[in-house]
């Protein structure tokens, strides 16, 4: 998950320390043979330099197989010239649907990992002092071994007739621009695949206070997208021993400051303010008083004022373009005749890029400064928090934390969602499993999740599915 969530920072105290929570029960069978599939999914090694997302696949084929998966229900998908970047489509078919589908999707890469900056082994399972650590126990192979392993018990369960289709993606690509993004590829090369009606992901969990108490059950509906712009001034250029009036240096850093200055409409989006209002009085203090005003009433300057002098509040309530690079001239003793600023732009759902674009153009205000879109993403819409989903979601979280509020949020980074989304599949991340902040560590040394929360977002994802698709 290539995001830093918006409560990062804030509310932790201490990244480490005892569980104050009770520990996990004896599970039934079906969790030992669940922890296998854990266990084999975090040995694979799937990281980008060392690893192959294309073993974990034909793990997952092999156990598909054995559970009764013919091959017209499963399909592995491996980008052509791309041998370790595979992927798995699964789909337990309703016999007479009365809805599309709900998709169950998972990234199986992680990232790199190097066996000498770890204490243990970052590719083998450990289960210790309540936590399971190993690189992708956290981020994400704890969720994709839940799916997997959903879809095989709800195979072999005698009697199991959903309403609607259960579809399982399993994907490579999602922590690197440097692989095939399994989500994309199948949406452009295997669409079927993804007709249906929503799709769960990760992106939110659970917080957990710093003594170990549940506080908020988080799910994330919709993701801020990644806009590349640049700034380009050009001129003929010359000897720089006869300076001239226009300079293209001079010209872009003129252009970059007026950006530097440029803030975009404060949007108190719905999924925005109900964040605040749960989060507030969680929060306490300055923040979470403005939170709470915000959430009140979403044209209280002040409390908006308060909430964007934090650079994480701030990103999530408008659209960001900040620079991250530049370049400029090509000799010591030469007039520049190119200039150029990156702009990495972090927008809001339902803002297109040339609207992002007409806005740096006139806060430039100078026709010799051209602006471009470099890396285009669409507009999308942030996913509707309807009953549909969220009446199950409320009912399972109030029999396994019971008073514990429900907040949903936007994330300012990426997951894989913002594919689906650009293809108008509400996506919406959803783990059910706690955490203190920042306590995993993924991308991190010495990932690692709670054993607890592992196996209670386990019961909550399976509670959840089994209500859509009932
Ligand atoms: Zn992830």
């Amino acid at each position: 998950m290539r995001k830093a969530l918006l409560l990062a920072g804030i509310l932790g105290v201490s990244a480490i320390g005892a569980s104050t929570l009770a520990t996990a029960q004896p599970g039934d069978t079906g969790r030992a043979a669940f922890r296998q599939i854990y266990e084999e999914m975090v040995e694979i090694d799937s990281s980008p330099t060392t690893g192959s997302c294309t073993k974990v696949v034909r793990a997952a084929e092999t156990r598909l197989k054995a559970a009764g998966f013919t091959a017209q229900d499963y399909e592995v998908i491996i980008p052509p010239n791309k041998p370790d970047d595979g992927n798995i489509v699964a789909k337990i078919r309703a016999q007479n649907p009365t809805k599309k589908g709900v998709l169950l999707m998972g990234h199986i890469d992680v990232v790199d990992a190097r066996r000498e900056d770890w204490e243990r082994d970052p590719f083998t399972l450990f289960e210790e002092n309540g936590y399971f650590y190993g690189r992708g126990t956290a981020d994400m192979k704890g969720q994709a071994a839940v799916w997997l392993d959903l879809m095989i018990r709800l195979k072999q369960e005698a009697g199991f007739k959903p309403s609607r289709d259960v579809v399982l993606a399993l994907t490579c690509g999602e922590e690197t621009s440097n692989r095939v993004n399994g989500i994309d590829y199948i949406l452009t090369n295997h669409k079927p695949w993804f007709d249906v009606a929503f799709a769960l992901n990760e992106g939110a969990g659970g917080l957990l206070s710093a003594d170990g108490k549940a506080l908020v059950l988080q799910i994330q509906a919709g993701e801020k997208i990644h806009q590349v712009f640049e700034l380009e001034v050009t001129n003929p250029g010359g000897h720089s021993s006869r300076p001239m009036k226009e300079n293209a240096i001079y010209q872009l850093m003129a252009a970059t400051k007026k950006v530097s200055a440029l803030s975009f409409p404060v949007q108190v989006t719905p999924v925005n303010r109900e964040y605040f209002r749960i989060t507030g009085p969680i929060l306490g203090g300055e923040i979470g008083k403005a939170m709470s005003a915000v959430a009140k009433d979403p044209n209280d300057q002040a409390a908006l004022k308060v909430l964007q002098a934090d650079p994480s509040y701030n990103a999530s309530l408008h659209t960001t373009c900040v620079a991250t690079q530049l370049q400029a001239g090509h000799a010591p003793n030469a007039l520049p005749q190119r200039a150029t600023t990156t702009l990495s732009c972090r927008v809001m759902q339902g803002t297109t890029p040339e609207q992002v674009k007409a806005t740096l153009e006139e806060t430039i205000g100078d026709p010799n400064v051209k602006v471009s879109i470099v890396r285009r993403r669409e507009g999308s819409t942030a996913p509707p928090l309807t009953d549909e989903i969220m009446g199950p979601v409320k009912a399972q979280a109030a029999k396994m934390w019971p008073g514990v509020p429900i907040a949903p949020l936007m994330t300012a980074g990426a997951t894989d969602g913002r594919f689906l989304m650009n293809a108008g599949v509400p996506t919406y991340g959803l783990s059910g499993m706690f955490s203190k902040t920042g306590e995993n560590n993924a991308h991190g040394l010495n990932e690692k999740l709670r054993v607890q929360s592992l196996y209670e977002g386990r019961d909550f994802l399976e509670a959840v599915v089994r209500a859509y698709v009932k």
